[in-house]
């Protein structure tokens, strides 16, 4: 008998345009002749619907793609229009009612939160279908990027000097905030939100007056804002697959343009920058990077996928742990399946392998 997936997209996140890429990557690639494809979409107001496709689904919602014009990165006013109120066919309001019965495992490509950050993991335990992914506490750790650092630097993995402030804080005493931020930081810094994604929400600043602008962009994100030191560096990540035993891929590089700030949703999905896998770096060196992968892997509980991103600073070559990703972009061409189509396993075959992983995992839970 077929396994039959259950293909989550869209979603509440601020990645709902990513995921809708990722799901239809999976939805070409997944091989037929062993699965029967179940896909669920999720409209950006949280209604699950079946019977549609990323295409349909962004069609209908008739999303405003304000969310790729680079020019958001400068609005502190970002909100993402749904223009259409209500999908035409909602047929699940509630979740757990139609598709429990309906599928064998669920393969979640949804990115940030209610997707990537254990909250729908939490939900498909409840019911008691496999998924793909990591569980709940690992996804809701991993993608809270100061939960994240804690527990890396506990396990004496190098990660960036970071400060964190409650979106509440900001809100009441801004200049407070902003002048705690200058005494601790240099300029140029990085502000993000805690939890998040694709770069959205995330600002490198050279003055109070951007500091103030990125800090409310990010807080419209999340409730927590970080500010880290800004890394003159190189950018490269590691894949990790498995459940116990770790295959941790090759270490690939993303070459940042010139005329780009940053790696940022631009540089991610409107121009996507180059990838150079394997990095152009020493064996060392990719060794450390595949070590540290897998020691961040196990200290953050997580099983199946995880994409690591790594600085390597220009001028000492000291490296750092910049975030982890349970669920990465993944499209045929993002960097997770990249790396590991370059380590040996094709994109159909890293489907394959993750259901396999999703399967075995709920087993070892119950
Ligand atoms: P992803 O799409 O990988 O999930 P994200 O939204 O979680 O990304 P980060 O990876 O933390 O965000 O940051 C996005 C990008 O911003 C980085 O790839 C890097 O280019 C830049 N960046 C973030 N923090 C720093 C830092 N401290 N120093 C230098 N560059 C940084
Ligand atoms: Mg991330
Ligand atoms: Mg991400
Ligand atoms: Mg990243």
């Amino acid at each position: 008998k077929k396994l039959s997936i259950g293909i989550l997209f869209g979603g509440r996140s601020s990645e709902h345009e990513a995921s809708l890429a990722s799901a239809a990557s999976v939805l070409k690639h997944l091989k037929q002749d062993k699965f029967d494809l179940v896909p669920i979409g999720i409209t950006q107001t949280g209604q699950w619907m079946t019977q549609t496709t990323p295409y349909e689904l962004q069609q209908q919602m008739a999303v405003t793609t304000q969310i790729i014009d680079a020019d958001m990165q400068e609005s502190t006013q970002h909100t993402i229009v749904v223009d259409t109120p209500a999908p035409s066919s909602p047929l699940m309001q509630h979740p757990l009612s139609s598709v429990a019965p309906k599928v064998d495992v669920i393969f979640p490509l949804l990115h940030g939160t209610y997707g990537e950050d254990g909250k729908l993991q939490g939900l498909l335990e409840m019911i008691g279908i496999p998924y793909v992914g990591c569980g709940v506490l690992g996804g809701a750790i991993s993608m809270d990027k100061e939960k994240t650092k804690q527990i890396l630097r506990a396990a004496g993995l190098p990660v960036v000097d970071y400060k964190s402030y409650r979106r509440a804080e900001l809100e009441r005493n801004p200049e407070k905030v902003l002048d705690d931020i200058e005494k601790n930081f240099d300029y140029p810094c990085f502000v993000k939100p805690s939890n998040g994604g694709s770069s959205i929400g995330v600002s490198k600043v050279r003055s109070r007056e951007e500091l103030r602008q990125a800090a409310y962009l990010a807080a419209n994100y999340d409730h927590k804002i970080l500010i880290e030191k800004a890394i003159e560096c190189r950018e490269v990540e590691c894949a990790i697959l498995g459940n116990e035993d770790l295959q941790a891929s090759v270490v690939g590089e993303v070459i940042i343009r010139d005329e780009c700030d940053f790696y940022d949703y631009h540089a991610k999905y409107v121009e996507p920058s180059t990838k150079i896998i394997p990095a152009l770096i020493s064996d060392d060196l990719a060794l450390e990077i595949q070590e540290q992968s897998i020691k961040a892997f196990r200290a953050l509980d997580l099983t199946s996928l995880a994409r690591f991103d790594f600085f390597l600073e220009k001028d000492t070559h000291n490296i750092y742990i910049n975030e982890v990703n349970t669920l990465p972009s993944f499209t045929e061409d993002c960097m997770y399946p990249k790396l590991c189509e370059a380590s040996g396993l094709a994109y159909p075959d890293l489907l394959e392998r993750l259901i396999e992983l999703a399967v075995e995992s709920y087993e070892d839970r119950q």
